[in-house]
């Protein structure tokens, strides 16, 4: 087992987010976290990035280790858990080639480094041709890729998405996805979290669904793509 999230509760002020969910990620899996507007799915990567404080009696593991110990940015460079945020977060005065190289500064492998440059380019080349354009001026799918890309740059074993089809067109939305299928088979472990749930059950081997807080269902992708509360909830039927 990879991650293993227990009991895990995060409040805002008054509002709790979370009220003690538990799932697990193994080792090479890419698992979908599905769920509505303010489920709570960014509460959870946030939590297991460790932007976000937990309530006590949380717990997280990660390859063993008491992830509750490591501060944000030690997440990433010591544990190799990266996170795509909703909304991208680029610098976008930064041409392509200044955020990928950002994303590596805590890293001192130049080997190492250089051949993850290769690999971000060979999954999207895309962002080769562009390597000194401003990064806010990509388009949507451009920028949705170059967090990918950054997110590659820092780390590699996990990779925390969220929402990453959003407002992409569906043909990028699917190369976007090939891609990360690629990096996966590579040796990345991916969670992901999705409104988009059709195209997160797809993509992924198993799923959660949260509500309110809750997770209230889990099992295979096929199995959540047949079930018909999910189709009902979230596949329109
Ligand atoms: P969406 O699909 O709309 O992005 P989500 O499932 O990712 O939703 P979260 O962003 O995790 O949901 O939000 C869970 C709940 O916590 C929501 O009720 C939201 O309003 C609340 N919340 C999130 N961030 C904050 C914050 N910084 N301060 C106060 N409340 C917050």
């Amino acid at each position: 087992m990879l991650l293993q999230v227990e009991n895990l509760a995060v409040s805002y002020g008054n509002i709790k987010a979370l009220h003690g969910i538990r799932f697990q990620v193994d080792e090479g899996e890419i698992v979908s976290i599905i769920g509505a507007n303010g489920a709570g799915k960014s509460t959870t990567l946030r939590a297991i990035s460790r932007l976000v404080p937990v309530a006590p009696g949380s717990r997280m593991s990660f390859m063993g280790k008491d992830l509750l110990q490591y501060p944000a940015h030690k997440v990433v460079t010591e544990l190799g858990i990266s996170h795509v945020p909703e909304g991208r977060r680029l610098f976008e005065n930064l041409t392509v080639m200044e955020n990928l190289r950002l994303a590596a500064f805590a890293r001192k492998d130049a080997d190492h480094i250089k051949r993850d440059m290769e690999r971000v380019f060979d999954l999207f080349p895309r962002l080769k041709e562009r390597l000194s354009q401003k990064a806010g001026t990509l388009s949507g799918g451009e920028q949705q890729m170059l967090a990918v890309g950054r997110a590659m740059m820092s780390a590699q074993k996990m990779m925390l998405l969220d929402e990453p089809s959003m407002g992409l067109a569906p043909l990028l939305m699917l190369n976007l996805f090939e891609a990360l299928k690629e990096l996966n088979q590579a040796g990345t472990t991916i969670l992901l979290v999705e409104q988009n749930a059709r195209m997160a059950l797809q993509f992924a081997q198993r799923g959660y669904v949260l509500e309110s807080g809750n997770l209230v269902l889990a099992g295979k992708s096929q199995e959540l793509l047949e079930n018909p509360e999910v189709r009902k909830a979230y596949l329109g039927g």
